[in-house]
């Protein structure tokens, strides 16, 4: 099969696929507390999610994350971990997801035994009273749970954090230390104008320059070459295990190197996190069969624009009305 080149001339081998729109969480720059979610019927079945993602592994895509909504939610994601993870070695370097932990526990060792090695689990304060205003009702200590199990199931964990000015930003240092503490990752994530949301996420955005200036003063700080083909850079911290990776799409563009498409639960094809460009992988699939599907993919990579146009500013409209909780993060 041809391989997945785009009109830009880049390789696409990343596919993150939101398993489900739906979330147990209602983090405040992510979504609005009275959220509207897909009806279920809307959903791709699972075994549709596996042949699509399997078409992407048979035409080059080499890593797959499950996102969502929250991934874990979905009843039936263990099954699917166990299809996919089938591919890890055999056509996927990696297969993993982002979590918010919350049920990470009940599945570290499932997800480790079907090939996953690492996971990503959001977390944006390691304070009990400060984590439950930013999710609205989470509870601290079942995601440190969750992440205590995974690690004791094998799995490496990266801790992804939106740096959020007035919520979070005086305690990056010290959320920065813990991980070293603990040996995980850390990636810092400017917050990003997906969907509406109840407040203005202007009085949130917190430049990650900034960020990092008081991050060089207290930690040895010694740039990474690890290059993802996302928009993260990446520091080691001296000494240490830890990678501390920058996630700044507003004041950093690195669209250049983008070689990732996003499938979301009803089917969707996005090209672009920042864009509506999109191709109905569902339609095609259920329509055309695996060749209706290879062509409809083929036509998404013709869509796939060079880079988005993020902009945040008081009153601004998002630049695209879907959440990042539909397109999967
Ligand atoms: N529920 C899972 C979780 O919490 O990790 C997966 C989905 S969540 C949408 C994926 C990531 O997107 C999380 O790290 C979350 O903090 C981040 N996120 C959500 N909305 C965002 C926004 N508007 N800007 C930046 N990051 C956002």
């Amino acid at each position: 099969m041809a391989p997945l080149i785009d009109a830009h001339g880049r390789t696409v081998r990343y596919l993150r696929i939101s398993v489900t729109d739906r979330c147990d969480l209602r983090c405040r720059y992510c979504m609005s507390e009275k959220m509207t979610f897909l009806p279920r019927s809307a959903l791709l079945a699972l075994e549709e999610i596996a042949i699509i993602a399997e078409r992407f592994v048979a035409r080059g895509v080499d890593k797959i994350r499950l996102s969502g909504g929250e991934p874990l939610v979905r009843r039936d994601i263990a099954d699917l971990v166990d299809r996919l993870g089938r591919h890890v070695g055999a056509g996927l370097n990696e297969l993993t997801l982002t979590t918010n932990g919350t049920r990470l526990a009940d599945h570290a060792h499932r997800l480790a035994a079907a090939g996953v090695r690492r996971v990503n689990v959001s977390l944006d304060s390691l304070r009990p009273d400060r984590f439950r205003y930013i999710t609205r009702h989470g509870d601290l200590s079942v995601v440190l749970n969750g992440i205590r199990a995974a690690t004791e199931a094998g799995l490496r964990i990266k801790v992804n954090a939106v740096a959020l000015k007035g919520l979070n930003e005086d305690e990056l240092g010290d959320m920065l230390a813990w991980c070293v503490d603990q040996g995980h990752d850390l990636s810092l994530i400017e917050t990003m104008p997906l969907g509406a949301i109840d407040e203005d996420r202007t009085d949130r955005f917190l430049p990650l320059t900034g960020v990092m200036a008081e991050l060089g003063a207290r930690f040895g700080l010694r740039r990474d070459a690890l290059r993802t083909g996302g928009p993260a850079r990446y520091w080691r911290i001296e000494g240490t295990e830890t990678r501390l990776g920058l996630i700044s799409p507003l004041t950093a563009n690195f669209c250049d190197g983008c070689n990732r498409v996003r499938l979301t639960t009803e089917g969707k094809l996005y090209l672009c996190l920042g864009h509506d460009d999109q191709v109905d992988l569902k339609a095609a699939l259920r329509e055309g069969g695996v060749a209706g599907l290879d062509a409809a993919i083929d036509r998404g990579l013709t869509l796939k624009p060079a880079r988005h146009d993020f902009h945040i500013g008081r009153g601004s409209a998002p630049a695209v009305s879907r959440h990042m909780s539909v397109t999967g993060g």
